[in-house]
């Protein structure tokens, strides 16, 4: 017997939740139950023990906080932070050259550090704020 709604089969009863291995709803049998409600099923496929899933409501993928671009752009000036933390910052000025991995101070932006040179005297500049184009050698 499988009892589809929630709340309604008892310890050692099948009913119908989603599996969290599985990754979809399956016939579990009911482990334990906390205040009549199922609350422990063993899926009868994988034999995962986990929480009773409502295979009414589909398994939802956790929003991040923050955009996955946001939080690479983060990690690569930190980590570019990191890296540079001995060096003392160049003054950035339109005349500079500068080199991959150099450090910047910039007056508006703050300490930045070079992450890649481009053609016609452009660089990248990763800043706590994000990444900036800055020309040099002018
Ligand atoms: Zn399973």
């Amino acid at each position: 017997m499988v009892a589809e709604q929630n709340g309604t089969a008892a310890v050692m009863e099948e009913i119908v939740s989603s599996c969290t291995k599985c990754k979809q709803a399956l016939a579990h049998t009911v482990v334990s139950k906390v205040k009549q409600r199922v609350a422990k099923v063993k899926c009868n496929t994988c034999g995962t023990i986990h929480r009773y899933l409502d295979p009414a409501r589909p398994i939802k993928p956790k929003t991040p906080r923050k955009p996955a671009a946001q939080i690479a752009q983060e990690a690569t000036y930190e980590k570019l932070l990191a890296m540079t933390a001995s060096q003392k910052g160049l003054p950035y000025s339109l005349s500079g050259a500068f080199k991959e991995h150099d450090v910047i101070e910039h007056t508006t932006f703050g300490r930045g550090v070079v992450t890649h040179l481009l053609p016609g005297n452009k660089i990248h500049v990763a800043f706590a704020q994000g990444e900036k184009l800055l020309v040099c050698r002018r």
